[in-house]
């Protein structure tokens, strides 16, 4: 483990030694080199590269492994992150194999049974032909458990309450809390925020900003007995568009589907009284979800996010970082966050062991490491921004591989949206296919550019990803069969 010797960097404090038991005093602060907020993917991946590096790694989470969490469907660009964590046999365990992404063929009715399927194995230079679906319950605790094996002094039930930052604008205590109510206090040369969407730093420094472009909000559940596409295809991903935004049914370990619909806010508004009937009525809706859920049963509780796109202004400053929600998200219709996050706490491992090694170089590694970040970004949030126009439908419903666009487009389902070129070459020419597509279908896509305007403005703020009472105070509970055939609405 790092330790604090001569060698200690220029502009970071000496920090007190922990006593032979290895607790501080009370009142003393904890000397670390790395505090991690939050054990989630990003803040697993950040701490275990941190602590093989050598350095002495502190993460706190606020829960209890494992947890409910949503956000199931990896990405192949993943794989090779598990595999440099020495995990990918392990969450191969735990997930089911998905090979791609299939999105039904939308408003041609005559087509309404149709979908194309999209498989990664046809991505330009694909670096992986697969990925995983997983219960994120088990993968978070198994990336936690595995950091705590690397060396991580992984601990679970303590809350980050504040950062204190001193004269030099570094953080100089990190407060928190156990679940005993225990206030405990540590100093860290060096933060890393990887608290998802409660956005520790960013709310503290008020750096944390509302999309102004995209708002979208989400109600899901897990259900049993909803038929799988066939043979190979079985674990892939259905992303189905309907009027009111886009429905995910994602195969899971054990004959669990996780079924969720993320909707214009507006839409979600209208909801009135039961949280549970509101998720059935939304998916009974679409003709192509209710015959693939006959006869299946809700076995989790229903939960809603309410609007939950936001950027931070600036992912770092001296002496702290964030990384993945922690930073910023927008939505999840590609399945890209755990790849960014995970791909994020690589970058941020290295960031954090450069600038702790050489002080004088952080600002120039951060700015490096925030410009990356948000050109990768920027190519998930175009298609995002997009994903519901009535010309993005046309150009999913007839796909054609003029350029190689096609496999392009499944290189950005991949997650390939960063380092390689061949890509964002080809997904440009797919931007100019679709100004032209917009040209030929002009009314209707400024109608989808109005509609996108206008739902950017409504607000939604419900969020019941925690167990319990929705926000409007129904708890809906698993067990509940969903609706027969009889119900479904044409
Ligand atoms: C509706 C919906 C569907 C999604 N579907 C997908 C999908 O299919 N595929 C995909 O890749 N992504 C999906 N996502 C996105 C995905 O959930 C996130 O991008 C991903 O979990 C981000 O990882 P993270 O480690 O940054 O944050 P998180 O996974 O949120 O982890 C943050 C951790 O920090 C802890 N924490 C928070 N505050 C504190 C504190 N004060 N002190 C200590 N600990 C704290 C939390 O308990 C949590 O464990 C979806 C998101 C939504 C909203």
């Amino acid at each position: 483990m790092a330790g604090m010797t001569d060698e200690t960097p220029a502009g970071t404090r000496p920090a007190a030694a922990p006593d032979p038991a290895g607790d501080p005093a009370p009142g003393t602060p904890l000397a670390c080199d790395v505090l991690v907020i939050g054990g989630g993917p990003a803040g697993s991946t950040t701490a275990t590269l941190l602590a093989r590096d050598g350095h002495h790694v502190v993460m706190l989470e606020k829960e209890c492994h494992p947890r409910f969490h949503i956000g199931e469907s990896l990405l192949p660009m993943n794989m090779p992150i598990l595999a440099r964590l020495g995990l990918l046999e392990q969450v191969r365990a735990i997930g089911v194999h998905k090979r791609g992404a299939d999105f039904p063929v939308t408003g041609e009715p005559e087509r309404r049974h149709d979908y194309n399927t999209f498989p990664f194995e046809r991505a330009l230079d694909p670096r992986s032909d697969h990925a995983f679906q997983v219960k994120r319950a088990d993968f978070d605790a198994l990336l936690f458990a595995h950091a705590r094996r690397e060396g991580v002094d992984a601990r679970e039930q303590v809350r980050v309450e504040r950062i204190v930052f001193g004269d030099d604008g570094r953080p100089g205590e990190v407060r928190a809390r156990d679940a005993a109510g225990h206030a405990l206090a540590f100093a860290p040369r060096y933060v890393v925020d990887a608290s998802g969407r409660d956005t520790v730093v960013g709310r503290q420094l008020g750096l944390k900003r509302r999309n102004r472009t995209h708002q979208s909000a989400a109600i899901f559940s897990h259900f049993r007995g909803v038929a799988r596409r066939e043979g190979g295809d079985a674990g892939n991903i259905t992303v189905q568009r309907f009027e009111h935004g886009w429905t995910w049914l994602i195969p899971l370990p054990d004959g669990v589907m996780s079924v969720g619909a993320v909707c214009f806010p507006d839409y979600l508004k209208q909801r009135r009284g039961n949280t549970d009937a509101f998720l059935m009525d939304t998916l009974m809706s679409q003709p192509a979800v209710a015959a693939r859920m006959q006869g299946a049963e809700r076995v989790g509780d229903v939960h809603v996010t309410g609007n939950y796109s936001y950027a931070c202004t600036r992912m770092g400053g001296p002496g702290w970082l964030m990384v993945g929600d922690a930073h910023a998200f927008v939505d999840p219709v590609f399945s890209s966050g755990v790849f960014l996050a995970m791909d994020g706490g690589e970058q941020a491992a290295r960031v954090v062991g450069q600038a702790l090694r050489e002080p004088r170089r952080e600002r120039a590694l951060q700015a490096a490491m925030q410009r990356r970040s948000r050109r990768g970004l920027r190519h998930f949030e175009w298609f995002i921004y997009r994903f519901n126009t009535p010309v993005m439908r046309h150009l999913f419903n007839h796909p054609r591989n003029n350029w190689q666009v096609e496999q392009a487009v499944i290189s950005m389902l991949a997650g390939d949206v960063f380092d390689n070129p061949a890509v964002i070459r080809r997904l440009r020419v797919f931007r100019l296919i679709y100004a032209l597509t917009s040209l030929a279908l002009a009314p209707s896509a400024l109608r989808g550019w109005l509609r996108r305007r206008r739902q950017a403005r409504v607000r939604f703020e419900g969020d019941t990803l925690h167990r319990g009472a929705g926000p409007d105070g129904i708890e809906a509970r698993p067990g509940t069969p969903a609706p027969s055939a009889m119900e479904v609405r044409p």
